[in-house]
């Protein structure tokens, strides 16, 4: 493949990147991890998010991939992909304040959603009038999904809904959800489920937040007492969520890949050995510390050409590959093991917190550290990644 970029993209990333050097300054200020709270509390950062979203909204940037017709860039796949690489070097969100609904929510409702539904929520997307959240993940149901017990009955015109998610993202500030529910507790577990479109304020839900390890509450247990849900808001047909789910799963593992801004932790890992001693020298003389930070970088470097392959592979017309789970699983693997690094190279000084004396640009490889583990979880754990690498790929014979 020739990696260099045709006039016209080179024209257009530049742009890009002057906008963002730009506007980011102006929103985030001195922030040097604008997604991190390592510079500021939870609600000072989820305000300046709104504001950034805003502004990637009123410059067109902030659906690149959408289609035109739905308000999006119509723009073409290496477009997205200069998008992603910018977005990302610079540590900023990819779609905004409304990550979930803009990134996969959307396009499932493009794909399998009704006009009506097209209509009523697409827009509102796009302005982050109304975030969105998913509420897949139960307490006996994770990994196996499809195992999910959340009960929806109908009654008249509505959904009934009994039951409780956990692990939602955002439901503390979300406006709408996508919601996995069971409609036939008789049929085989992947044909018994629906897939409904639920207003969070809606009587009988109760969210309640969860504190992370980083001190963070960005999840959130949600439950649902007899909660109304109106007949119209079913994606799909009653008890084939599972295939609408899907659509969405696959955009959540595509762009799970390349949401993590491995390249750029790994750069900053490098300044830092710049920076501190290991083992009573520079700790960037010290052959240890070059070798680790070598492979790193290699990895990093692999990553990226590995979507490059998956970029010229649907430039050519081809479906994307396995490339979405490697990536996913290469990407959140690679990170977790770049914050552990920071952790050896840092020594006594890595566990120290935001605000504490001593500490490391004011704990960030302490944050990252603690929140590194969770990336490797969330949208399908690496154990779950290597299955399907296993099953779908290799062709292995399933595991019992
Ligand atoms: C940061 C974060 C954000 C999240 N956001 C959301 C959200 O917005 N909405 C939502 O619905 N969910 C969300 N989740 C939940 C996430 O999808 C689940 O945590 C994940 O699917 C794993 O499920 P579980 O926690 O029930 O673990 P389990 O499924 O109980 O797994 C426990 C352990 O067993 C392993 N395991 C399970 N099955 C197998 C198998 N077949 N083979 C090998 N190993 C196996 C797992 O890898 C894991 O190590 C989030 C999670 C995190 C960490």
């Amino acid at each position: 493949m020739d990696f260099r970029y045709t006039p016209e993209q080179e024209a257009f990333r530049e742009k890009l990147s002057a906008w963002l050097d730009r506007n980011m300054a102006e929103v985030f200020g001195e922030a040097r991890d604008p997604l991190a709270q390592t510079d500021e509390d939870g609600e000072r950062r989820w305000q300046r998010t709104k504001e950034w979203h805003r502004c990637l909204y009123e410059a067109g940037y902030v659906a690149l991939h959408w289609p035109k017709e739905w308000g999006g860039g119509g723009a073409d796949l290496v477009e997205q992909a200069i998008y992603q690489d910018e977005v990302l070097k610079r540590g900023l969100p990819l779609y905004g304040a409304n990550q979930l609904a803009i990134d996969r929510i959307g396009p499932t409702l493009m794909f399998m959603g009704n006009d009506e539904q097209r209509q009523r929520y697409l827009a509102k997307m796009l302005t982050a009038e109304e975030i969105w959240c998913q509420g897949y993940s139960e307490p006996n149901a994770g990994s196996d999904l499809a195992g999910l017990q959340t009960r929806a009955v109908l009654d008249g015109d509505d959904f009934v809904i009994n039951g409780q998610k956990v692990w939602t993202s955002l439901a503390h500030r979300a406006d709408m959800q996508v919601l996995l529910v069971r409609t036939d507790p008789d049929a085989p577990k992947h044909r018994g489920i629906s897939y409904l479109l639920v207003d969070m304020k809606t009587p009988g839900i109760t969210v309640r937040p969860l504190v992370q390890i980083t001190g963070e509450s960005d999840f959130n247990e949600v439950f649902y007492d007899n909660v109304r849900v109106p007949r119209e808001n079913l994606v799909g047909e009653v008890n084939q969520g599972w295939q609408v789910s899907i659509a969405t799963l696959m955009y959540e593992r595509v762009s799970g890949g390349t949401r993590h801004p491995v390249e750029r932790t790994v750069n900053e890992l490098i300044g830092v050995a710049k920076t501190v001693e290991f083992e009573g020298r520079p700790a960037s003389q010290h052959p240890y510390v070059r070798q680790k930070l070598a492979s790193l970088s290699t990895e990093a470097l692999c990553l990226r050409l590995s979507r490059y392959r998956s970029l010229t592979a649907q430039l050519n017309g081809k479906v994307p590959g396995p490339e979405s789970s490697f990536g996913k699983l290469h990407a959140t693997e690679l990170n977790l093991r770049a914050a552990m690094f920071a952790d050896e190279l840092l020594g006594p000084y890595a566990p120290l917190e935001r605000g504490s004396l001593g500490a490391i640009e004011n704990g960030r490889w302490s944050y990252r550290a603690l929140r590194a583990r969770g990336l490797t979880i969330a949208a399908g754990s690496s154990e779950i990644q290597h299955n399907i690498i296993g099953e779908r790929v290799l062709k292995l014979p399933k595991g019992r």
